[in-house]
């Protein structure tokens, strides 16, 4: 089992991989910003560093070319943790040893640790859960679920326990994040909505509750484009979307037990 450095910004995206990564045995390290994971990367010597490219203040390839650079910590590998529909990234993750996109899902996550520790076997054998978790979440979204469960269990795996801790985690933080989302929109401060919607929207699809991502995208772009109107409009739709979430994740609080390992 390895020991693994985890440098990640956004809370919800950092609890699924603490969650993925204990459960496959290894010992998790979580930095929330590059600078902190450097400090740990040299005191604590980690068998793998996972990297959030979009962190705040130095980013995740400054980070990375600092830790190869530093004899301390040049041997440690660093796999990449990319943003959906980030393909120009590929081009730029050059220093890093592998990637994945996120949301992180345990089956990518797995193989790439096994990849680049050559420890074939380490955490797949104990894979959250069996089934065709995989063709779930490469359905397309004809659910009209707020929350699709396909999704999520290809995320996290089909362990209830699992479930509803990552779950939980997400509700914590999204019902701290959303309140301020508001207020920004309602406000007309596009920049704080924008920051705020970009942090949700992670989230959102990291519990597979794509259509308030989307919305969260939507927000996110207007916000940095300064449309201020924009923001106003979608408020609406936003509080719904969040509503239907809410319901959904409370109708999941006990996954049913034909939804179980
Ligand atoms: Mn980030």
């Amino acid at each position: 089992m390895a020991k693994v450095l985890v440098i990640e910004d956004n809370l919800v995206n950092m609890k699924l991989a603490v969650l993925l990564l204990n459960k496959a045995g290894h010992t998790v390290l979580c930095a929330g910003d590059a600078e902190t994971g450097l400090t740990l990367a040299r005191s604590d010597a980690p068998d793998l560093v996972l990297m959030d490219l979009q962190l705040p203040g130095m980013d995740g390839l400054v980070a990375t070319a600092r830790l190869k650079q530093d004899p301390l910590t040049a041997a440690i590998p660093v796999i990449a943790l990319t943003a959906m529909a980030m393909n120009r990234e590929q081009t730029r993750i050059a220093p890093c040893d592998g990637h994945i996109a996120k949301p992180l899902r345990y089956q990518e996550l797995y193989a790439a640790i096994d990849a680049v520790l050559g420890t074939r076997g380490l955490g797949t054998g104990e894979t959250p859960g069996r089934g065709p978790a995989r063709a779930a979440a490469e359905t397309p979204a004809a659910s009209a679920a707020a929350v699709d469960l396909g999704v999520l269990e290809s995320l996290v795996g089909r362990d209830p326990s699992v479930i509803r801790e990552f779950v939980g985690a997400f509700r914590i933080g999204a019902a701290q994040i959303v309140p301020e989302l508001k207020a920004a929109c309602e406000a007309r401060q596009a920049l704080p909505a924008s920051r705020q919607a970009h942090q949700l929207r992670s989230s959102a699809y990291s519990v597979g509750a794509r259509a308030l991502g989307e919305l969260c995208a939507e927000l996110e772009a207007a916000g940095r484009a300064g449309q201020a109107e924009q923001l106003a409009l979608l408020l609406p739709a936003l509080e719904k979307e969040w509503d239907a979430v809410n319901a959904c994740l409370d109708a999941m609080a006990v996954p049913r037990a034909d939804h179980g390992i």
